[in-house]
């Protein structure tokens, strides 16, 4: 019987078009930059978000606390999203690795951060104050539900930065779910940023991997922190051979995930004793909240995990769903039949 994994995005397996690609590679050593596998992918990487060079590196979190270290020295700050992955998820890296005090600032529903608070908690020039550095955001904006962050706010914070002459990291483990959710070029989504990462590993299916993305001289340095953080590996386009399949085939079909996620959410909003904000439902992140005591969030993860079905419990009476390429509109079906029993025993 089929597991239905909705976890993770992270739980996808390579493809079959990947495990060739995997097995064809041309490898050399990474670490003296001489795998053509990973010099290809960190080019066409590079090119695909308008940036002058790309980092292949082995997670998400490692891209983005190698950008925070080439970006603020300890001591400095940076702004970041009570909700962002950075500051929940990253075991506090930004602090305990990068000396760098995060200014946590509160997420919006629709995932932004108000760029009138960002104004004001960039620090005045004083001897108490720690330097305002960095602004990080995330797009998609995971923990609000996967929404998208639009061109024009990035825009609007791109100002913001100039004028006081920050930098902007964004957090794009997710940004082609924003790409195609928007409809728009993904550079459009990135060119406001100094640097962007992006992971390999989640919709796109490949098995492992990030991308930092930024000038050839911030590269430069990111390259430097990979090394001194353990991150630099060898024969490593057995990995890179695997994204440059997802780069080139596993984007356009994020749409599917999306129409799965709007399917699945529209209908748990039929099932008695839960609720889903439909707003925030604009890519593959599907949060939902029970709204009974009747029935325990811990037994409801259970009674489905005995039908094969798999997913999160992030509070103490939220849910979280997440589409995918292992996901198909069956696999949707049965959830929601089997999710309606579950609430109605
Ligand atoms: C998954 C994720 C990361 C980190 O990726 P890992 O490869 O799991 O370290 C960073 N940011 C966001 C928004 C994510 O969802």
């Amino acid at each position: 019987m089929k597991i239905i994994d909705l976890r993770s995005d992270t739980v996808t397996f390579p493809t079959d078009n990947m495990r060739r690609a995997i097995f064809n590679a041309k490898l050399g050593d990474d670490v003296f930059e001489d795998d053509p596998t990973v010099n290809s992918l960190e080019r066409i990487s590079a090119d695909r978000l308008g940036k002058e060079a790309a980092l292949f590196v082995p997670s998400g979190t490692m891209a983005n606390l190698i950008s925070t270290l080439v970006h603020c020295n300890r001591g400095e700050e940076a702004i970041l999203g009570d909700q962002s992955h950075m500051f929940c998820y990253e075991a506090g890296g930004t602090a305990a690795v990068g000396g760098v005090n995060p200014h946590i600032l509160p997420n919006e529903p629709d995932g932004t951060i108000s760029p009138d608070r960002i104004k004001a908690a960039i620090r005045q020039d004083n001897v108490h104050f720690p330097r305002t550095k960095l602004i990080c955001l995330e797009n998609t904006q995971n923990k609000c539900g996967g929404v998208p962050l639009t061109v024009d706010y990035m825009q609007t914070i791109r100002q913001i930065a100039d004028a006081n002459n920050l930098l902007i990291h964004l957090d794009g483990a997710r940004i082609f779910n924003a790409a195609v959710a928007l409809n728009v070029d993904v550079k459009q989504l990135t060119i406001d940023a100094d640097s962007v990462s992006f992971c390999l590993s989640k919709g796109l299916s490949a098995p492992v991997g990030s991308l930092i993305c930024g000038t050839k001289e911030f590269i430069y340095h990111a390259r430097r922190n990979r090394k001194m953080l353990g991150g630099g590996m060898r024969q490593v386009g057995v990995l890179a051979a695997a994204g440059i399949v997802a780069l080139d085939e596993m984007i356009d079909r994020l749409a599917d995930d999306h129409k799965n996620a709007k399917r699945l959410a529209a209908g748990i909003t039929d099932i008695d004793g839960l609720t889903v904000d439909l707003d925030t439902v604009q890519t593959n992140i599907v949060y939902f909240d029970i709204t009974t005591d009747k029935i325990a969030t811990d037994a409801v993860i259970e009674n489905m995990d005995k039908k094969s079905i798999q997913f999160l419990a992030l509070g103490p009476k939220r849910f979280r769903m997440v589409t995918h390429y292992g996901i198909d509109t069956d696999d949707i079906e049965t959830t929601l039949t089997e999710l309606k029993q579950v609430m109605a025993e």
